[in-house]
């Protein structure tokens, strides 16, 4: 019963350690949230590295150059894209954002996952690659909460919070790209969904494959027991 369990589910070429590796997307529209919330995923699960992108966009006050991002000038952004150095890049709000090849190379090395905070343009292109990609997209409860989180951030000039508002309702369109959807209205529930998609994802067959082929390999070269567990 286990071998044909094994076989009609094809266990076996899921034992990868490849496999346990979770790359995981968070996207929204500016000021729903993703930041707050992969911050406190990346806090609580420290193998799960995030995957610092390139952009050309200034850096704000509070951000530092290597750890939010790797703020770049648009010469060295495009030089970057003619050596095909970007998994994916893209136009957002006027700037130039993308995630190196480098971050998901060096992070599969750790193991554990990584945690892409990109638009949808990105998910779209880092799905299309790598199709095991995971994908959460974080909606606010209303345009209206969402007006009044970006302004409260206070990070953006007027010009900039009007573009980044009116590309808001384009971007909610392309929620069918993703996964899964959380909606992000009291702060400590949408957090409570994004750490069970972590865990649900982390838990799946796929992931476990090479640990369960251990366990079987052990209890194949063990002596048999007098009361060996019936197969039916
Ligand atoms: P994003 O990264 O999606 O642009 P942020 O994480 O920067 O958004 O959040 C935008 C603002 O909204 C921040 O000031 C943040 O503290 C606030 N915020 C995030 N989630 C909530 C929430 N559930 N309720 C109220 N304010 C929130
Ligand atoms: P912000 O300027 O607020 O940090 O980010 C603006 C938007 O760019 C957000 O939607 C963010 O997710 C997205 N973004 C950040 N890094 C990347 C990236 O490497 N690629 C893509 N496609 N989008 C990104």
């Amino acid at each position: 019963m286990t071998e044909f369990f094994l076989r009609s589910h094809d266990t076996m070429s899921d034992a990868s350690p490849e496999n346990e590796f979770l790359m995981l997307i968070v996207s929204s529209p500016s000021g729903a949230g993703k930041t707050t919330l992969c911050s406190r995923l990346r806090a609580e699960f420290p193998d799960l590295k995030f995957s610092v992108s390139y952009t050309t966009r200034p850096p704000r006050p509070t951000e530092v150059d290597g750890r939010e991002y790797h703020f770049v000038d648009e010469d060295t952004f495009r030089t970057m894209i003619s050596q095909d150095a970007f998994a994916e890049w893209a136009c957002v709000h006027g700037r130039y954002y993308g995630t190196s090849r480098d971050a998901i190379a060096s992070a599969r090395q750790h193991g554990g996952g990584i945690l892409f905070d990109i638009d949808y343009q990105g998910a779209r292109q880092l799905k299309a690659s790598y199709p095991e990609v995971v994908g959460v997209f974080i909606l606010p409860p209303s345009l209206q909460e969402l007006e009044r989180r970006l302004r409260g951030r206070g990070t953006e000039d007027e010009a900039t919070t009007l573009r980044r508002l009116a590309n808001a309702k384009g971007e909610i369109g392309h929620y069918v790209f993703f996964d899964y959807v959380v909606v992000n209205d009291d702060i400590d529930q949408a957090y409570g969904r994004l750490r069970s998609i972590w865990y649900a994802e982390k838990s799946r067959r796929v992931r476990h494959a090479t640990g369960c082929e251990k366990l079987l390999a052990e209890s194949a070269s063990a002596p048999d027991s007098p009361n060996d567990a019936q197969e039916d």
